[in-house]
């Protein structure tokens, strides 16, 4: 059997096909490997609006399934969807998702209608969470979490192969941790958020601050990659940004290990693959020196996410694969 796994950003869809798993438990979960993903595509995309989301869609699966056929394989069969969207606690509507311009929305049902064919859904970061923890970083883990620095702060909690949904379907959402009060604003509108320093766009918004990173910008409208590339150059006032991010994942986990006690953190998402090497050190040093249950013993694996692009799409495939 084939199932494919989709994930709709804001501006692109990742693909996968993945081999299934038979169903008859000759093969634990934690089998997967990447040698289970049969296809992988990358495309762009401008959905707005519904009707161009299930357009996108379709195309996605078709691309797919004309892949599968080039090489041998057998068609797609069910359908995994991460997407980056609020969803509401069955994961039937989409709530709303800003980039797409979808508000309250039953694309789960809609999406299973147009390809006949059985379709799960989840928001991305729970996607992004479950790939890894079924082939990448949290392989084998009893229970993991996730925060990924991308254009915000995605978050996720995986125990046992199932994400927490929480009762209006936004546990996990680990980017709005709240770390200072009296911090700057965040996209969710409260103050201090994980989000509000390390996110993509808080980073922008800090880099804008920073003379060295806006003499590296093209019109003077500096970025996090400008931000970056002054850091790395030595600036001072850079890496004092960078520093504060590190300080705000740090500062998250210390407030959620103890809710979790997870067996591996994965870091992921763009901003932090891109900046480990910065980021890191500063993480590690934090989160030493203010150790929260520090009487106790708890080896704990902090991991960088393994899956690259993909992780989301692989997750939704597994996802639909139950
Ligand atoms: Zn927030």
């Amino acid at each position: 059997m084939t199932i494919a796994g989709l994930d709709v950003g804001g501006t692109k869809i990742a693909g996968v096909a993945l081999r299934a798993r038979s169903s008859d438990g000759a093969a634990p979960a934690s089998a997967w490997t990447e040698d289970d993903v049969l296809v992988r595509t990358h495309r762009a995309h401008r959905i707005h609006g519904p009707g161009a989301l299930l357009d996108a869609l379709e195309a996605a699966v078709r691309e797919l399934d004309e892949r599968l056929v080039e090489q041998g394989d057998a068609p797609i069969e069910a359908v995994g969807l991460a997407i980056a969207a609020w969803l509401t606690r069955d994961r039937e509507v989409v709530t709303w998702a800003a980039h797409l311009a979808v508000r309250d929305f039953a694309l789960r049902s809609a999406l299973a209608d147009r390809l006949g064919m059985p379709v799960a859904i989840d928001n991305d970061a729970n996607g992004y969470l479950l790939g890894e923890a079924a082939m990448g970083a949290a392989a084998a883990a009893s229970s993991s979490i996730l925060i990924a620095l991308g254009t915000g702060v995605g978050g996720a909690y995986v125990v046992g192969g199932q994400p927490l949904i929480g009762a209006h379907g936004l546990g996990g959402e680990l980017g709005h941790v709240t770390v200072d009060e009296q911090g700057p604003v965040c996209s969710c509108t409260a103050r201090g958020c994980i989000e509000a320093y390390a996110g993509g766009n808080a980073l922008a918004r800090d880099a804008a601050a920073v003379p060295a990173a806006v003499a590296l910008a093209p019109g003077g409208r500096a970025t996090a990659v400008h931000l970056e590339r002054a850091a790395r150059a030595g600036d001072a006032t850079a890496l004092a940004v960078v520093e504060r991010a590190g300080w705000a994942v740090a500062a998250g986990l210390r407030r959620l290990l103890p809710a979790f006690d997870p067996e591996v953190v994965v870091l992921g998402g763009r901003v932090m693959l891109e900046c480990a090497d910065l980021l890191l050190p500063v993480i590690e040093r934090e989160l030493a020196a203010h150790a929260p249950l520090q009487g106790v013993p708890q080896p704990r694996r902090l991991e960088l996410a393994r899956l690259g692009g993909h992780a989301a799409a692989i997750g939704a495939a597994v996802l639909a694969s139950r």
